[in-house]
């Protein structure tokens, strides 16, 4: 349940609220808007309440069941959608993000000529995994703590905020001390205890979805990060199985409007992991913007053949700068753009 309080209620007025809830036995979640505060109540036992009480208190404009699984992340609690702030750059407005970088980090020379590459091409965020979850215990499993001192010094050398991925409830404290964004795969989607782990950081969270889950899994994913007080998610689809093999994963495109329709949160698409062929990337990441997509993912090296990791489906530096003139043409065509204006309040690492 959601109380929506009216744009002149006073402080004492939502503390009134957030008491009369907690007498019924809710948890709250309060959220100030620019325009309005808006209550959530978790929990409880909803036909026990009185809904004329509760209406008559004063400042309370009007108080809306929300009949999702998911609350706290669902459009109805937030009608607005949600602004998240990744260093200084905000995702979720008219703009759309780009995050772009190597699939995993090899060395510091080569992830700052690829970090330099990007920021040029225009990317607005650097991506770089140093915690690998790859299918072969044999294969490359990353840098670890090392890569994340090479990412976050890559980041401040070319002025990009960087996102890595946390695989492990354990490394949470240390990579969020090196990244600005959090990155939870798709493998890990439903890990719980990552999930309430990482919500529990002040860091925005990259949240893939996972390639088994349905919307509705991976918006309640999103719920348990939102319940321990961290609503900084931005939702990223990176394509699911399905009986297709052509492709690495099959990319649910209308999983963008959908999870629009559904949750306040903004939404992204990763066609990099989504199709795992670079010849494929472009035309999806530009039907990515078209589809209304507030942030993009592409993996980027300098020499996609000799990469450790994802090689096949890494677009080479010029490729990326080709594809980051196009996907501006396709941002203008569909009202948005990618022209990023920092919010001067960010704070930095
Ligand atoms: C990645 O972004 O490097 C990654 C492993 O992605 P996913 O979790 O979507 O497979
Ligand atoms: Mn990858």
């Amino acid at each position: 349940m959601v109380v929506i309080m009216n744009s002149g209620a006073t402080k004492e007025n939502i503390l009134q609220v957030q008491r009369w809830l907690e007498e019924m036995g809710f948890g709250i979640h309060c959220s100030q808007g620019v325009e309005r505060t808006i209550i959530g109540a978790i929990g409880g036992d909803k036909s026990k309440v009185d809904i004329e009480q509760l209406l008559s208190l004063p400042g309370v404009e009007r108080v809306v069941h929300v009949v999702e699984p998911y609350k706290l992340v669902s459009r109805s609690f937030h009608p607005e959608t949600s602004v998240v702030k990744v260093g200084g750059v905000p995702i979720g407005r008219n703009n759309v993000v780009i995050a772009a970088g190597p699939c995993a980090i090899e060395d510091y020379q080569t992830l700052v000529q690829i970090a330099q590459a990007v920021k040029a091409a225009g990317a607005h965020i650097l991506r770089g995994g140093s915690y690998k979850p790859r299918t072969s215990p044999y294969s490359f499993q990353g840098h670890g703590a090392e890569g994340l001192q090479m990412l976050h010094a890559a980041g401040q050398a070319v002025g990009l905020p960087v996102v890595t991925e946390v695989m492990d409830p354990r490394d949470v404290e240390l990579v969020a001390e090196y990244a600005d964004m959090l990155q939870i795969g798709a493998r890990n989607a439903q890990n719980y205890s990552l999930l309430k782990e990482v919500g529990q950081t002040d860091r925005p969270i990259l949240l893939k979805r996972g390639m088994h889950c349905t919307i509705e899994d991976w918006l309640l994913a999103a719920e348990y990060i939102a319940v321990q007080g961290n609503t900084q998610i931005v939702l990223v689809e990176r394509g699911i199985r399905s009986f297709e093999t052509y492709t690495r994963n099959t990319l649910d495109l209308s999983a963008v409007p959908v999870v629009h329709k559904l949750s306040h949160l903004p939404v992204g698409i990763d066609p990099s992991h989504a199709t795992g062929m670079s010849e494929l990337v472009p035309t999806m990441a530009k039907a990515g913007v078209a589809a209304g997509a507030d942030f993009l993912m592409i993996e980027v090296h300098h020499d996609p053949p000799k990469a450790w990791c994802d090689g096949r489906q890494s677009l080479n530096c010029d490729q990326f700068a080709q594809l980051m003139t196009e996907l501006a043409q396709v941002a203008t065509a569909v009202g948005r753009s990618l022209e990023v204006v920092e919010d001067e309040d960010h704070n930095p690492l």
